[in-house]
């Protein structure tokens, strides 16, 4: 799966934490559709959402997203915009109904957007805050107590800036779960119907910036705020296949484009195998280094972001000049953290982490 990367040699590594690198066969099936889509005589971006063809290529992308995820049929995918950032209001607006509060778990830059933006709509109770770790851990599970009474329980299992992921989907009860997976969903095997809403960004592991994908439980539908601006109320997309409006063609077909190359991966599975195959080699060798270093507690440690630091911050730009010169780019870690992030979503190969790595102690015995 390291695609034919090589035989295209001004491509790099891009390890950028999103909008992030796509497959190279997907790009080239891309290329070769662009002037004329299956005979259509017009690329995909020129087509009319509601045409024969584009229905197609819609159906065809929500059909082999469900079968990767196994996605219940009592779930609806819905294909929208506005990114995750969005659906921190879409969630209250639709979750709420008659309750009033909510719980939020609050492990990282994104959940506490997150928390900022419900707060505009209702009580929120901070379940569980891990900000005095610097956001390097993720609550104990045996430590949540959440409230019977909370319309929902909001939490973000993959915090793309610090590179925390849960361990473990928090046990709920009855109350509806809501989760943004911008930054690890389709990284690994899920069980979706533990989950009341699924929603992510589609710009780390999905296909172009643009599109937000959502994966509802159909019984938490039709209950938004009627107040509202009818594009936020799910109902509004459910009910018309996600064409309510004008959809995000280019970007849901592009989508689509990556959930065939997954499936001729082997699907999720294989994904996971090779995800974590990929993070383990990669924390090891930071590991095994007293050159480099990785603050996040072992147990959270996220397979999709990596962040390091250098002993020496004063090599942080001689590092980052150097891996780019060896085809290694965007590395630089997220301001709030410093140091580096190697972000390693599904479409980087393993053969980018072995260069990496290679880099590294290069790196380190040249400098240290
Ligand atoms: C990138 C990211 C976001 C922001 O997504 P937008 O699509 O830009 O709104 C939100 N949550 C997480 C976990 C992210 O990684």
């Amino acid at each position: 799966m390291d695609g034919n990367i090589r035989k295209h040699m001004s491509r790099v590594y891009n390890f950028s934490a999103g909008p992030a690198a796509l497959p190279i066969e997907v790009l080239q099936q891309a290329q070769a559709e662009m002037l004329d889509w299956h005979g259509s005589g017009m690329s995909v971006m020129e087509m009319s959402h509601r045409g024969k063809d584009y229905m197609s290529i819609a159906a065809k992308a929500e059909a082999d997203l469900r079968q990767l995820m196994a996605i219940p049929a009592n779930y609806k995918v819905l294909f929208l915009q506005g990114g995750a950032s969005s659906q921190f209001s879409m969630v209250p607006i639709n979750l709420l109904d008659t309750k009033k509060k909510a719980d939020y778990l609050l492990t990282g830059q994104w959940s506490k957007k997150a928390v900022a933006e419900a707060k505009r709509y209702c009580e929120v109770n901070v379940v569980a805050d891990t900000s005095s770790s610097n956001f390097t851990t993720v609550p104990d599970e045996s430590s949540l107590g959440f409230d019977a009474e909370a319309a929902y329980v909001h939490y973000t299992p993959n915090e793309t800036i610090v590179g925390v992921e849960f361990p473990y989907i928090p046990d709920t009860g009855d109350v509806p779960l809501a989760v943004d997976m911008s930054s690890n969903i389709l990284s690994r095997q899920l069980d979706v119907s533990r989950f009341g809403v699924i929603y992510a960004g589609a710009q780390k592991n999905i296909g172009p910036a643009g599109l937000t994908i959502v994966i509802i439980r159909e019984d938490l539908i039709g209950h938004a705020d009627p107040a509202m601006p009818v594009m936020f109320d799910y109902k509004t997309h459910a009910d018309n296949d996600s064409m309510y409006n004008t959809p995000p063609t280019y970007s849901w077909y592009v989508a689509g484009l990556v959930f065939d190359w997954l499936l001729k991966q082997g699907g999720i599975a294989a994904m996971e195998a090779t995800n974590k195959r990929k993070a383990e080699k990669l924390y090891k060798a930071i590991d095994d280094s007293d050159f480099y270093s990785n603050p996040v507690a072992r147990n959270c440690r996220s397979w999709m972001n990596v962040p390091f630091i250098l002993a020496n911050a004063e090599l942080d730009a001689a590092f980052l000049q150097q891996a780019a010169a060896n085809g290694l780019h965007t590395l630089k870690g997220h301001r709030s953290v410093g140091g580096m992030r190697a972000s390693i979503y599904n479409a980087m190969p393993e053969t980018g982490i072995d260069a990496l790595i290679e880099f590294m102690k290069e790196f380190e015995r040249t400098q240290a």
